[in-house]
């Protein structure tokens, strides 16, 4: 693995620039001055400008071919080339870099991750679809290659920080169990009754995080914990049965490691997704870093416990489907991003989400 020595002198290409990750995934870049060579992004032109301006990237991809047309048209003053369409987004993910950062949100981020590993590229990966959908596929590419997938999915983060000396050979096979913790969401405590008025206004207000609106969506039904339960057992090699899911409501411990001679090892921090973005870029060094210390005695109590599976069923559905293997994840990826996209249009209510996707995975 290529090491991190001068983090200044370090390169990234940024997908999904404009989102909730990519907008704090160039703030770190900024204080760390990691040079941006090329962002992409779906449609947010305005944003995508400022960022190009201040960033000077040498590529910009718009997937929207409209939006690419007048975001060419912004640019034309400047030596950056614009491109347009996945095509563009996948020339993004190619151009050469010490780190593809992918912050595309849903199965539109599959593509840029097989790319970019492919290439035998490192990726910090925050699109979480790429390795549900894909999982077997993306690793057994990036063993080819010899790709470094970094986890930038504060959980996975936790668990690849934990892992740092703790594994033997680097197969895992000294892992006991992985711990996954779950704030629980905007609703947790609520019964099914009461989630069948829920609006898509409710479900994006995340009570720890601020993230896109799939994401946000799919915290409040539970499927995220879901899609990072298959996360995990495709990026650590463990199967489901050694994946255990604990809510617990203050997001400080962001995921445990339960290691064969009983030891469990945890990642404690803030809840700021700037760490896990930011060890995803320096790894396997530290820098200092723009997230607030933690005051584990202002928090005072730290609280775990069981899921209740029968509020939240769309979790019990990623369990089934992970048994089942990539077909079936892929299945139930598809399905919850159409389910989600149909319920932030008012097309259905937020407890036919999970009928969605259970009538659509059989
Ligand atoms: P956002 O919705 O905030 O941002 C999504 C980004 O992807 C935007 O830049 C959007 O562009 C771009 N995009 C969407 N579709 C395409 C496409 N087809 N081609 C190119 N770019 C595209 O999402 P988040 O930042 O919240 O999440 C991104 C990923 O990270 C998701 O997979 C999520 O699960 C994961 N993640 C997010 C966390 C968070 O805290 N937000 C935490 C852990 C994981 P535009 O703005 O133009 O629409
Ligand atoms: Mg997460």
């Amino acid at each position: 693995m290529k090491d991190c020595m001068n983090c200044i002198d370090n390169t990234v290409v940024l997908l999904g620039s404009t989102g909730s990750i990519g907008t704090q995934a160039v703030d770190v870049c900024r204080s760390l001055g990691i040079r941006v060579k090329a962002i992409a992004a779906e449609r947010n032109i305005d944003l995508l400008e400022r960022q190009a301006r201040e960033l000077s990237p040498e590529l910009i991809a718009v997937r929207d071919d409209n939006a690419a047309r007048e975001m060419k048209a912004r640019m034309a003053d400047t030596p950056t080339r614009v491109l347009s369409g996945e095509d563009g987004v996948i020339e993004v993910a190619e151009t050469p870099c010490d780190t593809v950062v992918n912050a595309v949100s849903g199965m539109a981020g599959l593509k840029p991750t097989l790319a970019a590993v492919r290439l035998g590229r490192r990726l910090a990966l925050a699109n979480k679809e790429s390795l549900v959908a894909a999982g077997e596929r993306v690793m057994a590419t990036a063993r080819e290659t010899g790709a470094d997938i970094i986890p930038v999915d504060s959980e996975h983060s936790a668990i690849f920080q934990c892992l740092q000396g703790n594994i033997d050979g680097g197969n895992g096979n000294n892992i006991k169990s992985l711990i996954l913790t779950a704030s629980g969401g905007p609703f947790y405590g609520k019964t099914r009754e009461q989630l069948k008025s829920v609006t898509p206004e409710m479900a994006k207000r995340h009570p720890n995080w601020s993230m896109g609106a799939k994401i946000s969506v799919d915290c409040a039904t539970m499927m995220n914990k879901g899609l990072e339960l298959i996360e995990a057992s495709r990026l650590f090699g463990i199967p489901r049965e050694r994946i255990r899911v604990l809510i617990h409501r203050q997001s400080i411990v962001h995921s445990a490691v339960e290691l064969e001679d009983g030891a469990v090892i945890a990642q404690l921090g803030v809840p700021d997704m700037r760490l896990p973005i930011q060890y995803a870029l320096t790894y396997p060094k530290r820098l200092p870093g723009r997230a607030a210390s933690l005051d584990l005695a202002a928090v005072g109590i730290l609280s775990f416990e069981e899921p209740d599976m029968d509020a939240f069923p769309c979790l019990k559905l990623a369990y089934e489907a992970a048994a089942r293997g990539d077909e079936a994840c892929r299945a139930l990826c598809e399905a919850d991003e159409r389910a989600v996209n149909a319920f932030l249009a008012g097309e259905i209510g937020f407890l036919d989400i999970y009928d969605y996707i259970k009538a659509e995975i059989g």
